[in-house]
């Protein structure tokens, strides 16, 4: 059983066999990916794919390092958008901080706020982008008093991910975890209750000869979590499944 809680499978890079590889996926247990929309035509296109393939849920959000390029009404259109389908949706994302490709950060945190306010108004879990911005995303999400949180391919400090804990949010492990000992640690650390996981496709593959990541390839990042954990994989995928169904449905 394979939860891919952030794929990108609206990306152009599936565009031409978006079948062949639904179908793959499904044969190889893959139960669920949530598609996490990075700006408004990815949004929209998400929406419909979800609701043609069964496997594919939504995520609706805006990426910081695009968001941080619109206008006020562009922002808000998005915004009213969003909360029109949240019967649609199964959380707010990709949303967040990113300081390695930023054109306004005093933006990305205004819209990051909104985006918070959002997830608690409609009461869906919110998909955390936190690149170069680990400490601001935190400090924001406790401030707001946040807690259907997904820190997604978090990349930040122990201490860091210990408030991530503390604060009972989850940690989406990429599938690059099978070769990044700070994925590891951050796996060795984490409580099972507070674990899922994530491809980030067609980017982050566990392989760098495999050029388009797929969730069904998360079955590499099982096998390396159960070792961590010392747990039997099905195990693993069990109560991964579980965390998934507690947090979002
Ligand atoms: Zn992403």
């Amino acid at each position: 059983m394979i939860i891919d809680v952030h794929a990108h499978l609206d990306f152009d890079e599936y565009k031409k066999d978006i079948d062949k590889v639904i179908k793959k996926n499904v044969e190889e247990n893959v139960k669920a990916v949530i598609c996490n929309g990075v700006n408004p035509k990815a949004n929209r296109r998400i929406l419909s794919l979800s609701k043609k393939y069964y496997l594919l849920k939504s995520a609706l959000g805006y990426y910081p390092s695009e968001c941080d390029q619109i206008t006020r009404q562009e922002f808000n259109k998005e915004l009213e958008f969003i909360k029109k389908n949240k019967d649609n949706i199964i959380a707010v994302g990709e949303v967040g901080l990113d300081k390695k490709y930023v054109h306004n950060f005093e933006k990305q945190k205004e819209f990051f706020e909104e985006f918070i306010d959002l997830s608690s108004e409609i009461n869906k879990p919110i998909i955390v982008h936190s690149r170069k911005a680990e400490l601001e995303a935190i400090d924001i999400l406790e401030r707001k008093k946040a807690n259907k949180v997904v820190m997604h391919c978090f990349s930040g400090k122990k201490k860091l991910v210990k408030r991530i804990i503390e604060n009972k949010w989850f940690l989406s492990i990429p599938a690059n975890v099978v070769r990044n000992q700070q994925f590891q640690e951050n796996v060795n650390i984490c409580p099972l209750k507070q674990l899922l996981t994530e491809t980030d496709s067609p980017f982050l593959s566990h392989n760098p000869k495999v050029s388009r990541n797929e969730p069904r390839f998360i079955a590499n990042s099982l096998k390396k979590i159960a070792e961590i954990k010392c747990l039997d994989v099905k195990e693993l995928e069990n109560i991964i499944f579980a965390n998934y169904q507690r947090l979002f449905l």
